[in-house]
This record gives structure tokens, sequence and C-alpha cells, in this order.
């Protein structure tokens, strides 16, 4: 028997170091550790202790004997990895203890941002004895894209929370909701009361397609839609317009097919779920019939994920279909394919080609099309249709009122800190911050997740990320790089409850977090969202939300 890793692995790597035999790969420190889908078990290797299983914070490690169904095909997706990559040095990854230095016996860092990166961060700095971490958030809530991001059909996906929760309760954690930097507190501030500062407040822009028509009502980013549907407060009461039969999303990234999915399968796959519930009312009376995802490059280079594409074939109540004209496999998809850049073509290809034949049976169907570009939306006020232009420029018009476009994410200058507004980054070296004029790291500042790569990668990217930074920060400290801060967190606390009476702690977290499960036991769902800032903060005091 073996043990098995599915879809909703994180890539975290939470279950590498605790395999007695290093079975799983890859492995942080190795090359297709940043650009793998997922990870995965060698079964010739496997001993079937579990220890994985234990360890993995999304519950997608399973026995074998126990796959559910819908990933049983990760028994073969295992193996194959690793007929490819034959698993030859079984050495264990080095375990890093880190410590302060004698002469550092004190260490505060402030992280600003709650998402995955920071808390990550957080996790790796609270861990050493005479830490103090300082963590600042917008909104009344953690966890970032993990509440406000991932699909609510993802539920094992959501799971991580509960890892992050415990870090939010440690005693040398000190949690500062509902507060803004740059609003509330300057970074120069922030600076008074730590040694350093880690910007870790992710992606908050969207990457613009920059055709005629973008901005036309019925147009919307897929950040937006995600967003509402996981019933941020600052969307949740947005109205979309799903009275139209058919959708467009733009793009074939994981995000593209998370849109496609919530459009497309009947509403009653999400009413046990944490989705929010506007969006499960607006969902109900929803016309939409196909929805259309136009990705620019072929399957084979799609920017989603073999197992997100799969499971969006094996949807109950949706079709998933294709073009026959469009899915023939190109010498380029191949050259990309043997260089390792194309994932898993065979697999791909089986699925987009059993898309490409499938006759409509269901209501409801999502349309793969590949190989073309929008280059104009039309309509007067709002959108009425798209054009998609293919490679040899002629061009297709589609008829719709509702585009989706799901083109990625992109950095939002921070205040007080330097921005590559090309890159749409932080400028950093390591996650040290560095001045763009000559390159050196300015002295204290740091930064992790997507504000210093790009927005790229799943939720436990951001553990290696994060790890990367904070070794710096301590290499830092080691050296004598940064600067004792005249004021401790204590000030900062009672300044910002003078600026901030609303701010949320990680009491009031527990309050809100509690109070949501509670109505959710009551409906038979994990959690019911509140949906406006308003009730979040009444639910932080102990109040009842209306
Ligand atoms: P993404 O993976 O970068 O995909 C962006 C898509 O938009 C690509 O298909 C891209 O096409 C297309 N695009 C960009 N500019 C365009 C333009 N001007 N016109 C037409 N198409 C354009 O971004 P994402 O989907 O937002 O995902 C962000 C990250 O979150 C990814 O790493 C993703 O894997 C991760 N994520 C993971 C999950 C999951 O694991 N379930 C769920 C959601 C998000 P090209 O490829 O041609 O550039």
């Amino acid at each position: 028997m073996t043990f098995v890793i599915t879809q909703s692995c994180c890539d975290d790597a939470s279950c590498v170091p605790v395999c007695p035999v290093q079975c799983i790969r890859p492995r942080p420190g190795d090359p297709e550790f940043t650009t793998t889908e997922q990870l995965y078990i060698d079964p010739g290797t496997c001993i079937d202790c579990g220890a994985c299983a234990f360890a993995c914070p999304v519950e997608a490690i399973f026995p074998e004997a126990e796959l559910p169904p819908s990933q049983a095909d990760f028994r073969d997706i295992n193996a194959d990895y690793f007929a490819a990559h034959p698993l030859q040095d079984v050495t264990p990854l080095p375990i890093e203890r880190r410590r302060l230095p004698r002469t550092q016996p004190e260490l505060r860092v402030a992280i600003v941002g709650a998402g995955p990166s920071a808390l990550y961060a957080a996790a790796e700095l609270s861990e050493i004895r005479g830490v103090t971490v300082t963590i600042l958030e917008r909104t009344p809530t953690p966890h970032g894209l993990v509440r406000a991001g991932v699909a609510p059909d993802h539920e094992r996906t959501k799971l991580i929370g509960d890892r992050f929760d415990r870090v939010l309760r440690r005693p040398n954690v000190i949690c500062l909701f509902n507060v803004e930097v740059g609003r509330h507190v300057s970074v120069a501030e922030l600076l008074r009361h730590h040694h350093a500062v880690l910007w870790a407040a992710g992606a908050s822009d969207d990457r613009r397609l920059g055709v005629p028509g973008e901005e036309l009502e019925g147009s919307i980013s897929a950040r937006e839609f995600v967003s509402w549907y996981n019933g941020h407060p600052d969307v949740a009461r947005r109205h979309f317009d799903l009275s139209g039969p058919r959708a467009v999303v733009i793009g074939n990234g994981n995000v593209a097919l998370d849109v496609a999915r919530v459009l497309a399968r009947p509403v009653t796959a999400f009413e046990k779920t944490t989705m929010s519930d506007l969006a499960l009312q607006a969902l109900r009376s929803s016309r939409i019939e196909e929805v259309v995802v136009v990705g620019r490059r072929g399957q084979a280079l799609a920017a989603c994920s073999t197992a997100e594409l799969f499971s969006l074939s094996r949807l109950p109540g949706v079709d998933l279909l294709a073009d026959p004209a469009e899915v023939a496999v190109t010498d380029r998809d191949l050259q990309a394919a043997r260089s390792g850049a194309a994932g898993d073509l065979a697999r791909r290809q089986a699925i987009i080609d059993a898309a490409a034949h499938r006759r409509p049976a269901s209501p409801r169907r999502i349309v793969m099309r590949f190989r073309l570009t929008p280059t104009e939306l039309t309509g007067d006020q709002a959108v009425s249709g798209i054009v998609l232009t293919r490679p040899d420029g002629t061009t297709e018009a589609l008829e719709t009122s509702l585009v989706i476009r799901a083109a990625g994410f992109r950095g939002r200058a921070a205040p007080g800190l330097p921005f590559d507004s090309s890159a749409g980054i932080i400028p950093n070296d390591g996650g040290r911050v560095v001045d763009p004029g000559t390159g050196h790291p300015l002295p204290g500042l740091y930064c992790t997740g997507w504000i210093k790569r790009g927005p790229t990668g799943v939720i436990g990217t951001n553990r290696a990320d994060s790890a990367e930074t904070v070794a710096s920060l301590l290499r830092d400290v080691a050296d004598h790089r940064l600067t004792e801060p005249p004021d401790g967190p204590e000030q900062l606390v009672d300044l910002l409850r003078r600026r901030q009476p609303d701010l949320v702690d990680a009491s009031g977290w527990g309050r809100i977090d509690e109070a949501e499960k509670h109505a959710g036991r009551a409906a038979g769902r994990s959690r019911v969202k509140f949906l406006s800032t308003y009730d979040l903060l009444l639910a932080a005091r102990g109040e009842h939300p209306r």
C-alpha cells in the first residue's frame, strides 16, 4: 500500500521533512519545486507510515485504498511522476534550527498583511525564542486569499486557515486587524517600534487587457467576482448581471477555471459551502447556460493546472466542451512538452480531446476555446459582445452580456516603499527591499509573497518564499544590520487603538470566527460569512450581527 497526494495539494511541503524514507518530490530547493503543480509520493518507496497525511494541512493525502472516487486518478498521477523523475537522492534535507544571536536576544518584526505569505512568515518567525511579531491587516479578518480567493468548493484548501489560526494565537504574535498601513500608520512609524517591517500584502490590482470596451458595464475583473462570491466586504453587495445565456471568461489560468466552475455548476454544489449568501442568492436565479473560457495559448501551454482541468471535466451537471478545430497539438506544444514547460501534455490532451468529441447532454456547459486573443469588447453602455482574434488575423464575434477578465493579478505600490511598476513588484533581493537606483538593500525593509515574486504559485508556494525572506532577515540580524527601535510594540498598540477605535485583535477575530462557525452549524455549513465590515465589527465585539 502507498499514500497518494491528490488535487488539493497546497505545495507547502509540510509533508516533506516528516517522511522517514524521503519519497515525496519535488522538495524545496529542487529545480522543479517552484513550478510544480503539486507534490507526489513514490509508490515504490512509500512505507505506508502515514506521517505525511498527518502533517498535510489541507487533508490532501490519502491511503491508496481510501482514495475518494473523484481522486482515483491521482494514484497514476503520483506513479507517473516517478516514471519520469526516478527517485535518486533520499538524503533528508537538513533541518535548520533558527535562533537569534546572543548579542541580539530580542527581535520585533511588523508584518503587513495577514494572507498566506504573511502568515507563513509569522509562523517561521514566531517559532524563534525572543521574537515578537505584529501583524497588521486592512480588513477585520485574516487569511487573505484563503478566505477571499480560494473557491468555496475547494473546502480542503481552506482548511489551512486552521493552521494559520494557531499561529495567530501564539503569545508572541500581536494581531492588529482593520488597520491600514499608509492610512492609520506609516511604514516609518512601524520602524520606530520594530527592528524590521515585512510587507506581505499581496497583489491587489488586476492585469489589464488594454482593449477597447474593457471599461464597459458587464466587464468585470475576476478579482472582483471571486471576492464577491467569497463574501469580501469590499464587494459583497455588488450586483453582477447573470441574466444572459452566455458568460465569457478571459484567460485560462486556475482563476479562470474557478470562475467558470462557479458560474456553471448547479448552485446546490455551493449551498453547504462558505460561499456568500448574497452570491448564492444571485446564482440561484442565474440564467447562464454556457461559459466560454478564452485562452491565448493552446491547451498544452494553458496557464491552468492539469488537475484543475481534469476536475472540470468531471463536474456533475456540466459538460466540458472544446472546439475540435482548436485542439490539434502543434510542434510548439511538443517542443514545450519536451522542455518540461507543458506540464502533463498527454493527460491534458486526453481531457481536451474528450471535450472536443463530447456531445452536450447537460443543461450547462463550459467551452474551452484556444489560441484566441480578445481584441474588443463591444456595446454602448454595457457589454453586448466580444471580438476574438485568431493567430491568422481572422476574427470571431461572440454575443455576451458578461465578460470576466481573469488575466492575472498585479501588485500595487506600497506606501513608503519602492515599486517596480513594470513588474508590479517591490524591487528586492531574496526578500530584502532594495533601492531601485543603487540596488542596495534598504535597512529593516523586507517583502514576501506575490508583491515579492509576482502573482504566481498556489497557497503553499508562499511557505518557501517566506522562508527565504525570513532567512535574509535573520542573516541581517546576525550581521547587525538592523537598527534598535526606540519604542516597543505596546506603544504602537496604544497609538493605533486611539487612531482606529475599531481595531480588531486576536480575540476579536476569535469572536468573529466563532460567530460565523456558529451560524454555519445552524445551517449545516462550515461557516456563514458576515458580509459587511459593520457586521464583522459587531461580531468582533461579541455583539450579534443583524
Ligand atoms: P495566471 O495563471 O497568470 O493566468 C492568467 C491568464 O490570463 C493566462 O491564461 C494568460 O494568458 C491570460 N492573459 C493575460 N493577459 C492577457 C491578455 N492581455 N489577453 C488575454 N489573456 C491574457 O493567473 P491566475 O489564473 O490569476 O492565477 C494566479 C495564480 O494563482 C496562479 O499561480 C494560479 O495557479 C494560482 N491559483 C491556483 C488555484 C488552484 O490551485 N486551484 C486557484 C486559483 C489561483 P497567457 O498564458 O497566454 O499569458
